[in-house]
């Protein structure tokens, strides 16, 4: 394996600000760290709110200047198509880039974080050039209809785990409306926001449009959400920054999409086909390795196969490739920061001291001095367990059993969070009545995290506002304004008119 090194420009990293690479107003840095090695590998400007300031400037004035809102839907289009063309071109260095940032397997950025993009942006070209509004038929003497708009500066903010994808699907469909974007990327995984500054440029975004400013949420981020030439914040995170972000722009009245925790149930019924469910719920529990909103990290298990199923995982759980994520065989690599492996280890301390018993895993691995934690499945955990209440994000399976249909509904629904859920049955009837009870905002039945740029994602409860991809995240990204033109009537019926009132 040869080992990739950044280049120079990842390396010592600076903000882009209106088509600009800069190291902006700051004196300060913050160290990008391999999560394998915990060794840093790059650093990035910690950026002041003079930094963000020139940013917003620069994408408010790109905006007014219409040289991207006021261009046709066609010809947005074609370049964000460009955009996708580029992806693919630079698959394997974007790829590199975000596993070394993420600690995420290189397989798994190759065949998933890559593609995923490019297929972000090529949808969000085709909603591009179909920003229709309709002509509504009213009893007025007038010719009505509406336009979609876009909606000026989206301020961006995105979290650690899938930097590049959440951001795109932020990005892409921002641009395709004919927005412009300033993006603050997390703090501990910047790169492929700046990677795709790049990328954007290449193939064609005028300068303004797309602007990155890097540095801690803590610092810039209720300047950015508040600031007055922002006119929409389309946030990922956690539940409790989102619930403080949705605050200040609801101070500051402006539209906020908050994309927020998860902690998803999965159901396996008696009838499930158990091999595929066994499959299935180790790949939802140990994707990304576990760092994934729409995970499944808890699973509720029909008492019949209760026991079974605890013995196919024990079996299976410990050959999942566990390792470098720069080895291709890998499926679970390290944790991205070490705050992450920090609260994984005192989640599942917290579940053991509660009685949960661990099936296999349970404690970090000690790896080149990276954030490993083995894969960990606990059984018998209560449901008022920490791990089963909060979202853990890591490498965590939690067992219940359940004896009744009613029961593993109840249970599905009894944490605050509402993003996803997994229901696994051979049976098509329940799989409706289930997926009609439970409350999220995707339903995966014999699958799991089968995801489309079409199909739009977004939480209930606890797990945020709004939705993500397809046609209803378009809605968010633009205003509807009606146009009511009123009509002279027609000479005759002016005439008759005019005769009515003389008899
Ligand atoms: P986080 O909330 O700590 O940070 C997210 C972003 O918010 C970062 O860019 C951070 O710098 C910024 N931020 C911090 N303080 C801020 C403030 N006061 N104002 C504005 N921005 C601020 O989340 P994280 O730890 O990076 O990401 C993990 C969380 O994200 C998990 O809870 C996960 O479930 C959630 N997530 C949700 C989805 C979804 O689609 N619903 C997708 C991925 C991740």
């Amino acid at each position: 394996m040869t080992e990739y090194r950044l280049p120079d420009h990842l390396r010592e990293a600076q903000h882009y600000i209106n088509g600009t690479s800069t190291t902006g107003t700051g004196s300060s840095t913050i160290p990008v760290l391999d999560p394998a090695t915990a060794q840093q590998v790059a650093t990035v400007p910690a950026g002041t709110t003079a930094d963000l300031d020139a940013a917003v400037g620069a994408a408010h004035a790109a905006f007014r200047s219409g040289v991207w809102s006021r261009i046709s839907g066609r010809e947005r289009s074609r370049v964000l198509i460009r955009v996708a063309q580029l992806f693919r071109e630079h698959a394997e260095e974007i790829a590199q880039v975000e596993s070394l940032d993420v600690g995420k397997p290189i397989s798994l950025a190759r065949a998933v974080d890559v593609n995923t993009a490019a297929d972000t942006y090529e949808y969000a070209a085709s909603l591009a050039q179909n920003l229709d509004g309709a002509v509504r038929r009213v009893p007025l003497p007038a010719h009505a209809y509406t336009q979609r708009e876009p909606l000026g500066v989206v301020a961006a903010i995105t979290p650690f785990n899938f930097p590049l994808i959440l951001s795109t699907s932020k990005i892409a469909m921002a641009l395709a409306a004919g927005n412009t974007v300033v993006h603050k990327p997390a703090e501990d995984t910047p790169l492929s926001a700046l990677l795709t500054a790049r990328l954007l440029s290449e193939a064609g975004v005028p300068d303004g449009v797309y602007n990155v400013v890097t540095g801690y949420g803590s610092d810039l981020g209720d300047h950015l959400t508040a600031h007055p030439q922002v006119a929409k914040v389309a946030f990922t995170g956690s539940t409790q920054t989102g619930a403080h972000v949705a605050a200040v722009a609801g101070q500051a009245l402006r539209p906020v999409t908050a994309e927020l925790g998860g902690n998803a149930a999965n159901i396996i019924f008696a009838d499930a086909d158990m091999a595929q469910a066994v499959e299935t719920s180790i790949s939802a529990f140990v994707f990304n390795t576990g760092q994934f909103c729409m995970g499944g990290p808890r699973l509720l298990v029909e008492r019949a196969v209760y026991d079974q199923f605890l013995e196919a995982l024990a079996g299976a759980v410990p050959h999942v490739p566990f390792g470098d994520p720069k080895d291709p065989g890998t499926v679970i690599g390290p944790l991205a920061n070490r705050r992450q492996l920090e609260k994984v280890t005192a989640a599942v301390e917290q579940a053991k001291a509660s009685g949960a018993r661990v099936v296999t895993g349970g404690e970090p691995a000690e790896i080149n001095g990276g954030f490993f934690y083995r894969p960990t499945v606990l059984a018998d955990v209560a449901n008022s367990a920490e791990a089963v209440q909060q979202e853990v994000f890591g490498p965590v399976l939690t067992v219940q059993p359940f004896d009744t249909e009613q029961e593993a509904i109840e249970l599905a629904n009894s944490t605050d969070y509402g993003l996803a859920s997994g229901i696994q049955t051979g049976n098509i009837s329940r799989a409706h009545r289930v997926a009609d009870a439970l409350e999220a905002g995707i339903i995966w039945v014999n699958a799991w995290g089968m995801l489309d740029p079409a199909m739009p994602f977004g939480g209930v409860k606890a797990s945020g506002w709004g939705r993500e991809n397809g046609p209803e995240q378009m809605e968010a990204y633009t205003r509807t304004k009606s146009v009511i033109i009123a009509l002279e009537p027609a000479p005759e019926q002016e005439a008759s008119g005019r005769a009515d009132s003389a008899s």
